[in-house]
């Protein structure tokens, strides 16, 4: 089984554009297993010790002892500062404009060192958790870029986007985290939120086109038909389920279970039966001036992803999927 490549299926994008609802979709499948935001996984995990989605800390839990055990004979025999040091370096801005640039990493060694360590703890994921294939939140560019550099790995890219003003609006608000005590989800100013938006749609597109297949998904295509939708994704992952798998959403309604996820949205705590719905609220609560400015500096992702024009809303057909080159 080890020879074999791991397939990972990578969920990129914006934080706040759904990804940790579809991530979990996904875990409801028995031949997928989600493990959270894993670029986390030194700094929040080995060395930080924050509570896994089980509720457990970090190295109290169970399903991440194992992983650590089977990959390394434990995490105390990594060193987890070094990996952290590695991720980040490699994630670097300059670094990753040359990758999507097309000329590739300025840094090889580290790259070779950093996927040895990758690839050791996807493969232990997958015997721990028995699950074929690894879902894996972590939507940088940098990350994706960094799966798709891991030999061994077979990384598929759902690209998750949504509304920039949705995404501002959401981004700014303060959102208590229940996970872990007294912390709070990161607050940005809206101008700031729409920069990046754009940056980080853009680089998630270049990367990809290095050599990983892509599928876009808008939010709220997503949220208006999460049946379909997610069918759609089951089909483009390449994910083999049969129709009792999907048993678990009706229309938009979801069944979910507990996962053992690293850091994320503090949605990841929520389990049982949920109803799925467009959150619009940033139309009503967001300002005639900050929508007019978001909209502004993200301009050209709204007009590529369809958010501007003809009465703002695409069919879903017409945006569910780009063209991988
Ligand atoms: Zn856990």
């Amino acid at each position: 089984m080890d020879s074999q490549p791991v397939p990972v299926a990578f969920v990129g994008g914006v934080g706040r554009s759904g990804s940790t609802l579809l991530c979990r979709m996904l875990h409801r499948l028995p031949t997928c297993v989600h493990v959270g935001e894993i670029s986390y996984l030194w700094r929040h995990g080995v060395q930080g010790n924050l509570p896994c989605s089980c509720g457990a800390a970090f190295l109290d839990c169970s399903f991440w002892t194992s992983v650590g055990q089977a990959a390394f004979g434990g995490w105390a025999e990594v060193d987890a500062a070094r990996a952290e040091s590695l991720r980040r370096g490699l994630g670097a801005r300059n670094e990753l404009f040359r990758v999507a640039a097309g000329r590739g990493s300025s840094r090889p060694e580290d790259l070779a060192e950093y996927a040895d360590l990758t690839l050791a703890v996807f493969r232990a994921v997958r015997e721990v958790s028995g699950s074929a294939v690894v879902v894996d939140n972590s939507k940088l560019a940098s990350e994706a870029h960094l799966r798709m550099q891991t030999e061994g790995l077979d990384t598929r890219i759902v690209h998750l986007v949504r509304d920039s003003r949705g995404v501002a609006y959401s981004r700014s608000k303060q959102v208590p985290r229940q996970d872990i005590d007294n912390r709070q989800m990161g607050r940005h100013p809206p101008g700031r939120t729409a920069a990046r938006w754009v940056l980080y749609n853009f680089l998630l597109e270049a990367i990809s086109r290095r050599g990983a297949q892509r599928s876009l998904l808008r939010y709220e295509d997503f949220v208006a038909a999460p049946e379909a939708q997610f069918r759609r994704v089951v089909d483009f992952l390449g994910i083999e389920a049969t129709e009792a798998d999907f048993a678990f959403v009706h229309g938009n309604e979801v069944d979910l279970i507990g996962d053992h996820g690293i850091w994320g949205n503090p949605m990841r705590l929520r389990s049982g039966p949920q109803t799925i719905r467009l959150d619009e609220a940033w139309q009503q609560q967001m300002r005639r001036g900050t929508k007019l400015r978001v909209t502004a500096l993200s301009l050209p992702g709204m007009l590529r992803y369809h958010y501007l024009g003809s009465a703002g809303r695409a069919p879903a057909v017409a945006t569910s999927r780009l063209p991988n080159s």
